[in-house]
């Protein structure tokens, strides 16, 4: 594993996304040791190529430290999102607990914070995020629609480990996710789920998404954030070549129908887009899960 020396740690978003609420983004492993075929960030779109060594931002607990206590002393309290270009909770950090000591820092500086993962070794910090909840600061425009100031959200394409052992290969399986989740409920935690993306015929369908709306809602997750899949590039490592490789090897039935459905722009058709959106939202409704971190 390749040690590299940050210039910055903690980037400041030009604006909120509507569902991760994200004032600022923390990653501490640059590139991703789960490889999802899916992923957003490999191959040319945003220039980091997943086959490149991992690495890990070895000064990024002292970068943190100068760039948060600036912020506190200006009282420029904002979420912060672990992570948005990698998984906080990569099988590195058993060992090398470089997550653990950010959020020793964001606890001391009092900052809320959003950990979006699909590693159950998330676990291992509910006790530092639970002090968090309790301690952080919200930003003053979001402190009468948020009750919670620590989020937890396990992503998954789907819950089925044998198809998430084909999309997601470096990943900790969708049944440790949904038990992880379980114990975050249980300790209190404000913690709920992300579907990005789902898999067109294959997780996304009618039967699949009453499943995963099912379990969500026995388990008792606060919230649910929907989304469909999106394909780039032309390069061997953009996410459109991979997927569509896997289709072609494990869903040979489907190739011709995701050909057809993503077409030159790797874009999925607006109705398509329309139809699963209606979907998703009467599917919330029906099971009463809330589809934005807002109370
Ligand atoms: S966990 Fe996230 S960052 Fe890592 S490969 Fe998967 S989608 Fe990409």
């Amino acid at each position: 594993m390749r040690r590299l020396i940050a210039k910055s740690i903690l980037n400041k978003t030009k604006r909120r996304d509507p569902w991760f609420l994200d004032d600022y983004t923390l990653n501490p492993y640059s590139g991703c040791s789960f490889n999802c075929l899916y992923c957003y960030i490999r191959g040319s779109k945003y220039g980091i190529n997943m086959a490149e060594k991992l690495s890990m931002k070895s000064n990024a607990v002292e970068l943190l430290e100068k760039q948060l206590s600036l912020r506190a002393r200006k009282k420029q309290y904002g979420i912060i999102v672990l992570s948005s270009a990698t998984d906080p909770y990569l099988q590195l950090e058993q060992s090398e607990l470089l997550t653990r000591q950010l959020l020793e820092v964001i606890l001391h500086y009092r900052f809320p914070v959003h950990i979006i993962t699909k590693s159950n070794l998330v676990t291992r910090d509910f006790d530092l995020l639970r002090e968090i909840d309790a301690a952080a600061i919200l930003p003053e425009d979001l402190q009468s629609k948020l009750t919670h100031k620590a989020f937890v959200t396990f992503s998954f394409s789907t819950i089925d480990d044998r198809v998430a052992g084909i999309f997601e290969p470096g990943a900790p399986k969708p049944s440790l996710r949904l038990e992880a989740l379980r114990q975050a409920l249980e300790q209190g935690l404000y913690s709920g789920v992300s579907l990005m993306p789902l898999l067109p015929y294959i997780s996304d369908t009618g039967a699949s998404l009453e499943l995963l709306f099912q379990t969500f809602q026995t388990i008792g997750a606060s919230y649910v954030f929907p989304a469909t899949l999106a394909l780039y590039g032309n390069d061997p490592a953009d996410n459109s070549a991979l997927v569509m490789r896997a289709i072609g090897k494990h869903y040979p039935q489907l190739l011709q129908k995701y050909q057809r459905l993503f077409g030159a722009d790797g874009k999925l058709p607006d109705y398509y887009r329309h139809a699963f959106a209606n979907k998703a939202s009467s599917l919330c409704s029906q099971y009463g899960l809330r589809d934005s971190l807002f109370y």
